[in-house]
């Protein structure tokens, strides 16, 4: 559990759309201009807020595509046009109830877009995208910043690439604080994700890692120190663990996997935190690894865990993101208000089954 509302986390949240942006016609000025989706131009005219110094990101590992499809410069974008332009071969329409559906794949993998809703499917598992996608004229209309930091980026992304190969593990809370609480016996969750640090550094560290954990007792560890910890180590990857928490609710159940909201689209969740679009955070400069990463680990603690897929989220109040200078996502592995997931996390052979998935999905 992250931040300190007592709200029911999940995804299933749905911010308002401004008005603005849904009652206005895809503006066409500028379609034929190529969008390179790893411009930041659009991020560096807008002011950083934020508790922590922006530093000039380093990308010191996973270089984006030196090639990548282009995309037009336009709030809203037809999709079947861009397909076409980029020669993806045509939409596919999947399901016509409860909503229309349309599927789109590369080599990469297949992205399933449902008209009217943010939650979409990559290769089967849950992503949020920032805007409902819309239907007008007989096409699909996506925002251009799912199409920049989701779309493109899975569809197109190179492989995931790691540097050095050091990480750094980083077990949530500790010391004074103790985050949720089992709905079981009370027991903290600071417990549980130093445990499964504990498992995963030597199955990363057999597969040829060098690992730093934020942590290795029971002491209290700020969030700006959890990221200075990351940028002294020279990490290439920063992975938070944590477990979940929607009390006094104990129906709340399955996993979810965290990466920075990209600058321009709400965030999955908010908890309450003021949620300003136009922020900008160093770790932004990684908006399309982190998202490769999040599907990566998410994808592999399903298949281990057999929980629910609650999807990977984008969200902009976790402080032990914002400042990475390097790819970052955060899991939350399940619900500690949950009397079966609280069971399942307090059991050891569980938590080895967590740390295998995640250093699975590093190899
Ligand atoms: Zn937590």
């Amino acid at each position: 559990m992250v931040g300190a509302a007592i709200l029911l986390a999940g995804c299933a949240s749905t911010p308002t759309i401004p008005e603005e942006t849904i009652s206005s016609p895809p503006v066409m000025i500028g379609e034929n201009a190529a969008l390179n989706w790893t411009d930041t131009n659009l991020v560096k005219k807008i002011p950083v807020v934020g508790p922590l110094k922006p530093a000039a990101p380093t990308v010191r590992t996973n270089p984006p595509p030196t090639a990548p499809p282009a995309a037009p410069v336009m709030t809203w974008t037809s999709l079947d046009r861009w397909a076409a332009e980029n020669k993806i071969g045509p939409l596919h329409l999947i399901a016509r109830t409860p909503v229309a559906a349309y599927a789109i794949g590369t080599a990469n993998g297949t992205m399933v877009l449902d008209i009217g809703s943010r939650e979409a499917s990559w290769n089967g598992m849950e992503i949020n995208l920032g805007f409902a996608p819309e239907f007008i004229d007989d096409q699909v209309f996506v925002h251009r910043a799912d199409l920049r930091d989701a779309i493109v980026p899975l569809l197109f992304g190179p492989p995931l690439t790691f540097g050095n190969r050091v990480i750094v593990i980083d077990p949530g809370h500790g010391g004074s604080n103790v985050g949720t609480r089992s709905v079981l016996d009370g027991r903290f969750e600071k417990e549980f994700t130093l445990d499964w640090a504990k498992r995963l550094a030597p199955l990363l560290e057999t597969n040829g890692w060098k690992v730093f954990l934020t942590r290795t007792s029971d002491v209290t560890v700020s969030n700006l120190d959890r990221v200075v910890f990351a940028e002294a180590h020279h990490a290439d990857l920063f992975i938070s663990l944590h477990f979940n928490s929607g009390a006094p609710d104990k129906k709340a159940a399955g996993l979810e996997t965290y990466c920075l909201t990209p600058a321009g689209m709400p965030s999955t969740i908010t908890r309450g935190w003021p949620d300003i679009w136009s922020q900008v955070f160093p770790n932004n400069a990684f908006d399309a690894q982190n998202l490769q990463l999040a599907v990566r680990v998410h994808s592999a603690l399903l298949r281990a865990a057999g929980l629910e897929d609650r999807g990977v989220c984008h969200s902009r109040f976790d402080t032990v993101l914002r400042g990475q200078n390097r790819p970052a996502i955060l899991i939350e592995g399940g619900f500690m208000s949950n009397p079966h997931e609280a069971r399942l996390i307090e059991s050891p052979e569980f938590r080895q089954k967590l740390a295998q998935a995640v250093a699975n999905a590093l190899r």
